[in-house]
């Protein structure tokens, strides 16, 4: 059962500490270092140059695994990658999967297919990519997941429970409950953004009668 841990993150807390095993076949032996990437947007707006300027953060996570998993969650964290790129090319996965939908669930007849020539190269790339989506998410043992929005926190999902409970005891400061809470509903700022939203809503909604 995979475990979805968080970490807090900033100058209070050291450094994250991994386990000196692979976290998913559990090996001590030939280690290497892998790294994977959680990004998130914080803001884009547009310049002054008439172009976007985008505000982002990133974070590296730097883990220890055997070669066998390494190239397995490398793949799968890359596929489900939170940079701008990666969520286009989801974008399109999903696209293609719904054309793909489309033609298999529609009256065309499979037999006319080929007639389509490089316009079927969409539904193809739709439902491989989706098929790899899925595979990701299986298959990665490391899964950075995201930044809390309201707070310094990580979330990583690890595919191994004994490797989670690891990982909790050598980041017991920073996993703690107690620095790790999640803010209950009314303190969040989504909460908050879309009050101000819906009153706004209202308010022009009274003022256009
Ligand atoms: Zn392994």
């Amino acid at each position: 059962m995979s475990q979805l841990v968080r970490v807090a993150i900033g100058a209070d807390f050291p450094e994250i500490q991994w386990p000196a095993c692979c976290p998913e076949c559990g090996t001590t032996k030939s280690l290497l270092r892998s790294t994977s990437r959680l990004g998130r947007v914080k803001s884009i707006r547009p310049n002054l140059a008439g172009g976007l300027t985008m505000k982002s953060e990133v974070m590296y996570l730097n883990y220890w695994i055997c070669p066998a998993h390494a190239a397995e969650t490398r793949w799968a964290n890359l596929l489900l990658d939170k940079s701008p790129l990666m969520h286009l090319i989801r974008f399109i996965f999903y696209m293609g999967a719904v054309f793909a939908l489309g033609l298999l669930l529609g009256p065309r007849r499979l037999s006319t297919f080929p007639e389509l020539g490089p316009m079927l190269a969409l539904p193809l790339i739709g439902i491989f990519g989706v098929a790899g989506l899925i595979w990701a998410r299986m298959a990665s043992s490391v899964r950075p997941m995201r930044f809390d929005p309201d707070q310094d926190v990580i979330e990583i999902q690890f595919r191994q429970a004994p490797y989670a409970t690891r990982f909790r005891v050598m980041n017991r400061e920073a996993t703690s409950s107690q620095h790790t809470e999640e803010t209950p509903w009314f303190r969040r700022s989504i909460v908050w953004k879309l009050i101000v939203i819906v009153l706004f809503i209202a308010f022009m909604a009274r003022m256009m009668k």
